[in-house]
Order: C-alpha cells, then structure tokens, then sequence
C-alpha cells in the first residue's frame, strides 16, 4: 500500500481533478478514455501543455517526462509543429484523396530506415501491428505468429496476448503458456499465436523447430519497453535473426516505442539489425496520430493494389499528421538533437542510479538513452518475469512522491519508462534527479 500520507498529499493537490473524474465517470466507463489513464485514488486532469511542462485543472506544474509515452520526442506545443499544423489547417485537414506531402515523408522515413524498401500508413501502433502481420501472414502464407512473453503490440486481438500474465498462469518460463489478456477475444482468434520468452535464443529455436513450416512471423519489441526497460543481451538480437533466416519466417520489429528514439533510425540501427518489416508510430508523428508499417519491397508488394491483401483507413496519411510529422522528422530531430536527448537521458539515468546508491534503496535502473525504468528489485531484469520482480508499492510510493514534488517521472502504470525530449534542460534533468532523492528517501522509510 502507498503510504496514507503520500495519496493525502497527492488527493489535496487535484481536487478539481478528482470532482472531474467523479462526473466523467459517470459517461465513460472508468472516467479514462484509454486503460493505462486509470489509477487509484483518482487520475489528474490535464489542461495545458507546453514545452517540458505540463499543467493540471487545479494550478499544479509538472516536468514531464510521459511526453505522451514517447509521441512527444520533440516537446509539447513545438513551434516547428504548431507552424506546420497551422499552415496546413487553414488548406484542409483532412483530403481523403491522393496529396504531394505523403510520398515526402515517406521517403525521409526511408532514409532513417534504409532497410526497408517501402512504407505503407496507418493512425495508430495497433493499425501498424495489425497491418504488418496480416502482410506478414499473406507473404508466407502461414498463419502462426509468434510474440514474446511480455511485448505489447496494441489492442487487436492476435496480439492482446501474453502481456502482462500473472505468475500463477504464464507457465514454465522456457515454453509460457498463451495468456489471453482480455475477456471477449475469441478462441479461434487467438490459437495461431504462440509465445516465447525474451532474452533466450534456445526457446526460440525450441519454439521454431515444434512448429516448423507453420510460422509466418515473429513480431517483437527488439528493446522490451512495455515492462520498463529490458535491454536485449549482447548479441541476442543477432541470433534472433540467424534463426528466422534459418526457420524462414519473417523477423517483425515493433519500433513504436524504439524508432526515431534510441537513434535516428531506431534500434535497427542502434543494433546493427536488419529485419524484414518494421511498425512505427508515436514519435513519428510529431504529436498527432501517425503509424507506418514497412517492410522489404516484395513484401510489401504483397498490398493492394500491387497485390491482394488489404489495407486501407479513412484517416490513413491525413495532410495534418502528415505536416507534423514531417516538420518532426526533417526540422526537429536533426542528428544533433538526437544527440541532446542521448545525452539528457544519460545524465537521468546516472543521477537516478547515484541517488539510489546515496539514499541506499534496493532498485536497479535500465536505461537506453532518452528512455529509462526504475525497477524495485535486486537484479537486472533480462525479460518479463524478471521484470515482474519489481516491488509495486514501492513503485508506486516512488511515483506519487515525484508527482506530488512537481515531476511526472513515467506514465500512471508501473511498466512504462521515462522519456527525455529535445526541449528538456539540465536544469530539469537536475531537478528531476533531486527530487528522485526525496521520493527515494519515502521509499526507504515506507
Ligand atoms: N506497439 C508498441 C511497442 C507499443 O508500445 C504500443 C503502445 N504503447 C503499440 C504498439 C500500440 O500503439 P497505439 O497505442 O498507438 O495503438
């Protein structure tokens, strides 16, 4: 349990948040428009964005370092971005025909990512995922899918699986068992998905060989981001890659969270990784809903109208996301502020790990970056059930402890990370590490 005093703290602060949240809920179920929003006692409102800070319906400022689960790489309300969006509203939001920005961005996203011969787009990581491996599936003409125990792909219902199982129903760790994460996804659905552990090349083989010539696609987050942080083990991502070649299945990177992020080309290239498609979403589209899947050209050729499967969305590669994204990608995050965030994110991360040394906590910081994940545990987490080691109420003590002293370290659920973006200052970064002493500090007496 969080300490009474802390939520005390926390509640006295978003009065007019918890009043809104009251009303809301009586409309929405929950009160949140999206799970992850939901925490107890009650979520804080928001009104106001801009720059590093956000603002809350009751006064409060916070450093934020959610920027949105990633989208925000370049800062909220960017000038770059409120130009682009502004210049392009007043011509149109949304021309549902054919227009001259698509093929512009498309190509700079080919130029971050060269291994891939086209792109295709979509509004959301869960269209990019969906897409991919229905693409994924025609190629090959194989069903089966394979993910990993603990990556999250978005809401469809192939992949809402094995993302955050409970111990006593996750099976051995070298062969989990299929978890199906919600109530309403048919069994047929849902049976040509199978689920290996991360980190661990012989279960991956053991995995392949079971199901040898029935296996379109393993899909997975090459850094694990929907547990905190889990880096992959030096040379892992390789072997993964050998194996797929060896098994001829298609290797599927879900770079929603990793692309344009941990470099300008992703983990792709931050690993030296070619794999045969690529989803992207959030940071790609400057703050506005843009997802893109690619893959090598005669995969990709597998799509209407070239080939015979589908894809489509009224709002797919709408001029407004477009211009977003594009002035992201081509005004903002330029090689140097690729190198800013890197930097920042690094300060952050050796801060936080001093601090818990200074203040003699048990945690472990994993970092890549602009992006890191206080685990409350005593080891480095190497895949899901190691990260599920993390103690929560510590978690959460921590976390309301930094939101209460002004800083939004990570979104409202334990498994998700900081995110450093291109406007954030030392100085930030430097308050940022000062008040993880405090709220570390509430940790260690709770
Ligand atoms: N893939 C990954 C790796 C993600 O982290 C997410 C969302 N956090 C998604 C896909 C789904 O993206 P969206 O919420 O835009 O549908």
């Amino acid at each position: 349990m969080v300490k009474e005093e802390t939520l005390k703290t926390y509640t006295n602060r978003t009065q007019k948040s918890k009043k809104l949240w009251e009303e809301a809920r009586e409309f929405i179920p929950g009160g949140i428009a999206s799970g992850v929003r939901y925490f107890e006692p009650h979520p804080f409102f928001l009104s106001k964005a801009k720059g590093s800070k956000v603002w809350d319906v009751d006064g409060n400022e916070y450093i934020d370092l959610i920027m949105g689960y990633g989208i925000n790489i370049t800062g909220h309300a960017h000038p770059a971005i409120v130009d682009a969006v502004k210049e392009q509203i007043e011509k149109g939001s949304m021309y549902t025909m054919p227009h001259e920005k698509t093929a512009l961005y498309v190509k700079e996203l080919l130029r971050r990512f060269p291994m891939m011969g086209m792109f295709q787009l979509a509004n959301t990581g869960t269209e990019a995922t969906m897409h991919a491996i229905r693409v994924a599936r025609a190629y090959t003409g194989k069903d089966k899918i394979v993910k990993i125990e603990g990556c999250y792909h978005g809401q469809h219902d192939y992949l809402l699986i094995s993302i955050d199982p409970p111990r006593a129903k996750a099976g051995p760790k070298w062969a989990p068992t299929r978890y199906i994460q919600s109530e309403g996804m048919p069994r047929d659905t849902v049976k040509n998905t199978l689920v290996a552990p991360f980190n661990d090349v012989e279960s991956m083989e053991n995995l392949f060989k079971k199901h040898e010539g029935e296996i379109a696609a393993l899909i997975m987050e090459p850094i694990m981001l929907n547990c905190g942080v889990v880096l992959p083990k030096k040379g892992y991502l390789r072997e993964i890659r050998k194996l797929t070649e060896k098994y001829n299945l298609l290797l599927i990177f879900d770079e929603v969270k990793t692309g344009v992020r941990v470099a300008a080309g992703g983990a792709s290239e931050l690993y030296n990784i070619e794999p045969d498609m690529i989803t992207l979403a959030k940071a790609i589209g400057g703050g506005l809903p843009l997802a893109a899947f690619g893959g090598k050209r005669e995969i990709m050729e597998s799509l209407r109208p070239i080939g015979r499967t589908s894809h489509g969305g009224t709002y797919c590669a709408n001029p407004l996301s477009i211009s977003a994204g594009l002035a992201c990608l081509t005004e903002v995050m330029t090689n140097e502020a690729h190198r800013h965030i890197t930097n920042l994110g690094n300060q952050l991360s050796k801060g936080v790990r001093d601090m818990i040394e200074d203040v003699g906590v048990t945690a472990w910081v994993n970092s890549i970056g602009s992006l890191g994940y206080v685990f409350f545990t005593d080891m480095e987490p190497a895949n899901y059930r190691d990260a599920d080691t993390t103690d929560l109420e510590k978690t959460w003590e921590f976390w309301f402890n930094m939101v209460n002293n002004g800083v939004l370290p990570w979104g409202p659920c334990h498994f998700e990370q900081w995110y450093v973006s291109v406007v954030h200052t030392k100085d930030e970064i430097t308050k940022t590490i000062e008040t993880s002493r405090d709220a570390l500090r509430k940790v260690k007496a709770s």
